[in-house]
C-alpha cells in the first residue's frame, strides 16, 4: 500500500496562491469595516479602534466627522469637545489626548496631511506599528501587513505564516504573500478570522480553505 506523501507544516507557494484565490473569489474588493473617506479620517478611526469594535467606532465617527474631519477642526473642538463624541468608546480619555496631540503634530510638521511614511506615522501618539501598517496599506496602497489577533490566528492555524509573535507573522507574511494579493491580503485574512476561523470555535465545515489548512483540531 502506498501512503500519501506527508504535507509540510507550512503551505507551499502553490497552496498560498490557491488560498488567496479562493478568498478573493468570495470577496473581490475587500476593505476595512471602519468608515472613512480620507487618510486622516482613517487614521483617527484606527486610533480609536484599539480595544473597541469597528461598529462602536463607526457610531462615534458618524457624528464626529461631519463636524470635524481635519486636524485643524479637531484641534478647534479641543480635548473636552472631542471627548463628547467618543465617550462611548473604551479608553476614550487617553485616546482623546492622543488624537489632539497627533493633530497638533500633523499641523506643525506635515502641513495638516497624514504622512506616507512609517517613521512619521509611528511618531504620532497612539500610533503603533499596526496602526501605521493599516494606514499605509488601506489609505496609501502600500504593501504592508498589519497583523491583528485574527490574522495572527489564521496565519498560524493554516500554516500560511506561522510565527510566535505578531512581528514574526508580519515578516513572514510580507515574504510569502504573492505580490498580486498583497494589497488586499490583510482584509481577506481579517475577515476570514473574524467570521469563519473564529477564535473559540472555527467554522471548519464552511471554510473554503479547509483542504489547504494545516490546523490539527478542525471542527467536524
Ligand atoms: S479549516 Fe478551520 S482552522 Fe482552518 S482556516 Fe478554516 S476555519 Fe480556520
Amino acid at each position: 500500500m502506498t501512503r500519501a506523501p506527508r504535507r509540510s507544516a507550512t503551505l507551499t507557494r502553490a497552496e498560498i496562491v490557491e488560498l488567496f484565490s479562493r478568498l478573493r473569489e468570495l470577496n473581490p474588493k475587500p476593505t476595512t469595516e471602519l468608515e472613512y473617506s480620507t487618510p486622516f479620517e482613517l487614521l483617527v478611526a484606527v486610533t480609536l479602534s484599539a480595544q473597541a469594535t469597528d461598529v462602536g467606532v463607526n457610531k462615534a465617527t458618524r457624528r464626529l466627522f461631519p463636524v470635524a474631519n481635519t486636524p485643524a477642526a479637531i484641534l478647534a473642538l479641543g480635548e473636552d469637545g472631542l471627548k463628547q463624541y467618543i465617550s462611548t468608546i473604551g479608553l476614550f480619555n487617553a485616546k482623546a489626548k492622543n488624537v489632539i496631540t497627533a493633530c497638533r503634530i500633523l499641523l506643525d510638521e506635515h502641513g495638516g496631511e497624514v504622512p506616507r511614511s512609517r517613521e512619521a506615522l509611528e511618531a504620532l501618539p497612539g500610533v503603533g506599528r499596526k496602526t501605521a501598517n493599516v494606514v499605509l496599506n488601506t489609505a496609501f496602497g502600500e504593501p504592508t501587513m498589519a497583523v491583528d489577533t485574527h490574522i495572527f490566528r489564521v496565519a498560524n492555524r493554516t500554516g500560511l505564516a506561522p510565527g510566535k509573535d505578531v512581528r514574526a507573522v508580519e515578516d513572514r507574511l510580507v515574504k510569502v504573500v504573492p505580490a498580486e494579493f498583497m494589497q488586499d491580503a490583510h482584509h481577506w485574512l481579517i475577515l476570514h478570522g473574524r467570521y469563519v476561523c473564529k477564535a473559540r470555535k472555527p467554522d471548519c465545515p464552511q471554510c473554503v480553505i479547509r483542504d489547504l489548512c494545516r490546523f490539527k483540531d478542525k471542527t467536524p
